[in-house]
């Protein structure tokens, strides 16, 4: 996805002067990616008295919609303005964030380097990657205008929002029936358009059509608009199916540079190869754990702000256990003096 002017534009500023206690030239950790996974790390450590630097690219996925759902206390609420509350929030606890990219990640002793588009060089003692993933739609013209809007992917975003609406479900493959079924209970106006996914089995068309639902096995050649408000879909033949709504399957694409460069393993999943990590995020290299779309590609916001809280946690809890063997060593020498 391209299209859009939708960043984030937070301040470079650095936070008042910090009260921490000076840690060397590294940071406790740096996050990179400042969505909710990240931010929701970043809030937790900075609270917990860490050097946290986040550095952060500044377009969170679902930038395009301007509206999010299924989280609590802020359903409907714009994705903008809640990752830029996350930005204050940090900044407020003390906390570092950047508007950079982060190009290179590179382990070095007891620690990581990052290197960002300038140039700059940070190092810390772990590193969260939280750097999400990115929607890649059917090339069908008009769709990427739409998206967010008009076009959308995730029925438990945006499914309540069509209740009894004229829907299309724009299939992306066979599998993807089950999103139809999903989609059906928010409408009995559904038109499921088949041409990209191939030949649906016999049983699933003859389901569908049991469930009521229409199957359009013509191919799509454009989405249909009056002004900026998606009216329908025109097939082939020109053809217009008029619709409130499309249901989209984009392939998903998870951002994980910083993992891949630092040999990080990663699973097969049904929606294609992702970081393999435990249930407190760490992924297979120590020290270094993924978050968030970048881990998980069913993270929605408030799963993301759950991954990034649960690392953050077991980040610390490191943190302080190495603080803790330390000390403990520091002692034992000044006692054997
Ligand atoms: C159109 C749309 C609508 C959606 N609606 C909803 C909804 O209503 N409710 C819901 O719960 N979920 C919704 N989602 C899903 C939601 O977008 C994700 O759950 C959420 O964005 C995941 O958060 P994240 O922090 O993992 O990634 P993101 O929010 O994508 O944040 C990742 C951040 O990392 C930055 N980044 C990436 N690479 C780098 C790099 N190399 N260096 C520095 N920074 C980098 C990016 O610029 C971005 O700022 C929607 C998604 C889409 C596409």
């Amino acid at each position: 996805m391209t299209s859009d002017t939708r960043t984030i534009t937070g301040s470079d500023t650095e936070h008042r002067t910090s009260t921490l206690p000076p840690s060397g030239d590294r940071w406790d950790v740096i996050i990179i990616g400042g969505g909710a996974a990240g931010l929701s790390a970043a809030l937790i450590l900075a609270r917990a008295r860490r050097r946290v630097l986040v550095l952060d690219g500044g377009q969170p996925r679902n930038r395009f919609a301007p509206h999010m759902h299924g989280v609590l206390s802020r359903d409907g609420y714009s994705p903008i303005d809640l990752v830029n509350d996350g930005y204050h929030e940090v900044r407020a606890a003390d906390g570092v964030i950047r508007n950079t990219r982060v190009v290179e990640t590179r382990a070095v002793d007891d620690g990581f380097d990052v290197v960002t588009d300038s140039g700059a060089v940070e190092s810390a003692r772990r590193l969260i990657v939280a750097t999400g993933a990115r929607d890649v739609l059917p090339d069908i013209p008009g769709l990427v205008e739409q998206w967010g809007r008009g076009v959308v992917a995730c029925p438990y975003c945006d499914g309540y929002e069509a209740t009894g609406r004229a829907i299309g479900v724009l299939l992306g493959s066979a599998g993807g029936v089950h999103k139809a079924h999903m989609i059906l209970p928010y409408s009995p106006n559904l038109t499921v358009f088949t041409a990209l996914a191939g030949p649906l089995s016999a049983d699933d068309r003859r389901l569908l059509e049991h469930r009521g639902v229409r199957l359009e096995d013509r191919a799509v050649s454009r989405v249909v608009v009056d002004g900026d408000t998606l009216t329908g879909l025109a097939l082939e033949d020109d053809t217009v199916v008029p619709l409130d709504v499309v249901f989209a399957e984009p392939a998903l694409v998870p951002l994980d540079d910083p993992l891949r460069q630092l040999g990080a393993q990663r699973v097969d999943s049904p929606m294609g190869q992702w970081a393999e990590v435990d249930a407190f995020g760490r992924t297979s290299v120590a020290g270094v754990w993924a978050v968030g779309n970048a881990a998980n590609p069913g993270a929605l916001v408030p799963i993301a702000m759950g991954s990034g809280a649960t690392a953050a946690l077991t980040v610390n809890g490191e943190l302080i256990a190495e603080e803790v063997a330390a000390a403990s060593a520091a002692l034992a020498e000044e006692r054997k003096g």
